[in-house]
């Protein structure tokens, strides 16, 4: 069709119209109006060409592109406003070489533009056009209007000009951009535009799709949640279960106001959701509220303030404690140091000492003075680990371990933390305690420290730990290290007595509610008692004892009995009833093969029979009396050196040939170990042989070498009030222990005569009523010979 130089011009808003594309136009314009009508009523074309910007009314020369497209006007409709709708074909690009605007409409001078022919290499050009194809699927794909009959056309056209403007015609391309596609004359240039223009076209609708769906699944999780919730609490109210969601915002104030760490808190939000999302009678629940009312219990942040002073402290500790003035001076010191530096990591302070020295009762005072609350906890039988660091909650029935449960009953981060006895802490296959204990004591760990159950960390620096024992040995060796050994040892008969004055009588009284007419207690009937019914270097049978008599005068008062009572040594009987009969007393004659030692056990000092039986046999021993590992070999070695020295001793290898030997010490039900008994065990021994009695006033402590030295042993003050206890006039003591009767408290001093010993011929001549004169024949290699043990 050959297209007129000039034509009236129809401009177009928001749209370009390409060659071979047939597009529905509404022009109201009335100069556009008048163009159509114009072409109409001549060969029906006009010139359809884009505006440049979309708000001019009036376009003029400038407004308009330069290139746009001749069509033809299929159809026309009016419609009832004026407006006509029309259907036009691009016929061809035309470029515009003049515009006459004074007319009812506009008319352009026009020369058509021809498209050079195609000239790339062949594959270029499929390339380009599957590319197009693909784009333009993908666009349809993503949700662009593009008809399926336009994506069959581009499947089958060939023409890259063609598809090219197809292409751009049916994508809504904005006009700048639609323009340039129109006005690239080349096809394999335009085609390669119109890849561009909707490549890039395709990554943003990907770029919408995606921000869509995101958007989409973040809108309908939140609403699916929010529906479950409501379901949720419908189904409990329906069910009559109370409401959840205000028992976990509880949980959440409560939190907050123990002012945990924001570690803490995280934790115990994630257990406070879950319950949101429980049954709240569901079993799992109630153990997540477990979980929930301890985690709020702890005293996160809460602490007493600390009153330090020390002129104070010491008065505390002397109105509760009569003596133990090593003890006081060095807690004292303790205490002084960490009033100077607030930080002070110095070593954990341990008390050591028999049963019932006041070691607890120290502990007591201290946290007392210092305005600090106080926790004791129990290690004696601890065998599992997570007994001290707790069970992990998976477990059933999973709780804290002590260390965190001694916190919450304390309320405050910075108790007095007793840990009492340590040394009774065992250890088997399910860990260690003590190192756990170890990591609670350590100043550089405990301040994180980690408990099983609660599963976050809790801040155990503020805390002033005592450890309490009764001996030192079965203490850990790593854990021993971390402490410094406070020493309280046996109080004597005369300390006893003033305790009892001071202390524990009133307090008996006051217990008892005994408030006037008290019944008046005379020395001698608490020494009457400390005699005949305890059995102890410490205190504890004897406040007991004192308790009942308490119990029987408050029943008498309760009875309406006003009768004052008087307490002396001779009617102590009629009180507490007969005295048990006591093992701890002084051999009553002098015997043969009874020797009497003096030891250190879990109660105190004691005083020990070793008995040792020569019997006809062929030279067999046997060790019976619950001995340890160092008794037994102790008992050994005195065989030996007894043997050793058989010509001295006034015997013979035949003697021990034909004879068996069966050493026992009593009490069979008490373990017995150390080395200390070595002087013992030799006299008993020496006695049996010789049969030559050993004086029943002396006892005697000491480890003996095997050639006969005496070395010194520990627990002298110990010792000697339990040998002065049992009346005995004489200890036997190795020389180097003398320094220690320092310690000793003067009256036992006085009561008793010493004899420092530096070889087991002096202590015979001490011990036995007699010394054996000695055999002319020097020992024989057969006294040597070995003999079996038996135990
Ligand atoms: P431990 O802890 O060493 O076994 P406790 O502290 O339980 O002993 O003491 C037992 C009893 O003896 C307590 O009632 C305590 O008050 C009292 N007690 C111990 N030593 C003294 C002392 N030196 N002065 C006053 N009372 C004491």
């Amino acid at each position: 069709m050959r297209i007129p130089e000039t034509l009236p011009v129809l401009p177009l808003r928001d749209v370009t119209v390409f060659p071979n594309i047939i597009a529905p136009l509404s022009v109201s314009r009335p100069k556009s109006v008048d163009a159509i009508e114009s072409a109409l009523a001549a060969n029906r074309i006009v010139l359809l060409v884009s505006q440049v910007h979309h708000e001019t009314d009036e376009p003029g020369e400038g407004d308009l592109y330069g290139v746009g497209t001749a069509g033809l006007i299929i159809k026309t409709l009016k419609l009832p406003d004026d407006r006509v709708r029309v259907l036009v074909q691009g016929l061809a690009r035309c470029r515009i070489d003049g515009l006459e605007t004074d007319g009812p409409h506009l008319n352009a001078r026009v020369s058509p533009l021809s498209e050079p022919a195609v000239d790339g290499e062949d594959v270029t050009v499929e390339a380009l056009q599957r590319n197009v194809r693909k784009l333009l699927e993908d666009a349809s794909s993503l949700g662009k209007n593009v008809s399926s009959e336009v994506l069959v056309i581009a499947q089958n056209l060939d023409d890259p000009g063609r598809l090219a403007d197809l292409t751009a015609s049916n994508l809504d391309l904005k006009v700048a951009d639609a323009q340039t596609v129109l006005e690239t004359l080349d096809p394999i240039e335009r085609l390669r535009r119109v890849n561009e223009v909707v490549g890039h076209e395709v990554e943003v609708l990907q770029m919408q799709a995606e921000i869509t769906t995101l958007a989409r699944g973040e809108m309908d999780r939140s609403q699916r949640e929010y529906f479950l919730r409501q379901q949720m609490k419908a189904i409990h109210s329906e069910l009559g279960d109370t409401d959840v969601s205000e028992e976990c915002d509880q949980y959440r104030d409560k939190a907050r106001e123990a002012g945990m760490p924001e570690s803490a808190y995280e934790e115990l939000e994630r257990q406070v959701r879950r319950l949101e999302r429980m049954s709240p009678e569901s079993p799992e629940a109630s153990t997540i509220r477990t979980y929930l009312d301890t985690m709020v219990a702890l005293p996160w942040a809460t602490s007493t303030a600390d009153r330090l002073d020390l002129v104070e402290t010491a008065q505390v500790l002397d109105e509760h404690h009569l003596g133990l003035d090593k003890a006081k001076e060095r807690i004292l010191e303790y205490l002084a140091v960490r009033k100077l530096k607030k930080d002070a990591k110095g070593p954990v302070l341990c008390l050591v000492g028999p049963p019932g020295v006041g070691k607890t009762s120290i502990a007591r005072a201290v946290a007392k003075a210092l305005g600090r609350e106080f926790v004791r906890i129990s290690l004696g039988g601890v065998k599992d680990e997570a007994e001290i660091r707790g069970h992990r909650r998976t477990y059933v029935g999973a709780m804290p371990g002590r260390v965190i449960q001694g916190m919450q009953q304390a309320g405050t981060n910075n108790p007095v933390f007793l840990l009492d006895e340590v040394d009774k802490i065992g250890a088997d296959h399910r860990g260690d305690p003590s190192a756990a204990l170890l990591e609670v004591l350590d100043p550089e760990q405990n301040g994180a420290f980690r408990d099983h159950y609660l599963g976050v960390e809790f801040d155990l620096s503020n805390v002033l730990f005592l450890c309490t024992a009764n001996v030192l040995e079965p203490i850990h060796p790593a854990f021993r290290d971390r402490l410094e050994i406070l020493r309280l040892s046996g109080y004597t008969e005369e300390e006893k007595v003033a305790i009892v004055k001071r202390h524990l009588l009133p307090r008996q009284l006051e217990e008892n509610g005994i408030e006037k007419n008290a019944p008046t207690v005379s020395d001698n009937a608490v020494r009457s008692i400390i005699e005949c019914y305890t059995h102890e270097s410490g205190l504890r049978s004897l406040e007991r004892q004192l308790a009942k008599v308490c119990r029987k005068v408050a029943r008498r008062r309760a009875e309406g009995d006003e009768r004052p009572v008087r307490l002396t040594a001779s009617n102590v009987s009629s009180w507490l009833g007969t005295p048990p009969t006591l093992p701890e007393k002084a051999l009553e004659e002098d015997r043969v093969g009874v020797a009497t030692g003096l030891a250190v056990t879990a109660v105190g000092g004691d005083v020990l029979f070793v008995e040792a039986l020569a019997i006809p046999g062929d030279g067999k021993v046997t060790l019976t009396g619950s001995l340890g590992e160092v008794m037994k070999e102790s008992a050994a070695a005195s065989i030996s050196f007894v043997r050793s020295r058989a010509g001295e001793l006034g015997l013979s290898s035949e003697d021990f040939r034909r004879h068996d030997l069966h050493v026992h010490v009593p009490e069979g039900a008490t373990p017995k170990d150390g080395p200390s008994a070595g002087v013992t065990l030799i006299s008993a021994i020496v006695s049996a042989f010789t049969r030559i009695p050993l004086r029943s006033n002396v006892a005697m402590t000491g480890e003996v070498t095997l050639r006969g030295k005496v070395l010194p042993v520990g627990g002298i003050r110990e010792k000697v009030l339990a040998a002065r206890r049992a009346g005995i006039r004489h200890v036997l003591l190795s020389e180097a222990n003398r320094k220690d009767l320092a310690d000793v408290p003067a009256e036992a001093r006085r009561d008793i005569e010493f004899h420092f010993v530096e070889d087991i011929i002096d202590v015979l001549a001490c011990s036995l009523t007699e010394m054996p004169s000695p055999r002319r024949a020097p020992a024989t290699p057969a006294d040597l010979a070995p003999i079996e043990t038996t135990v």
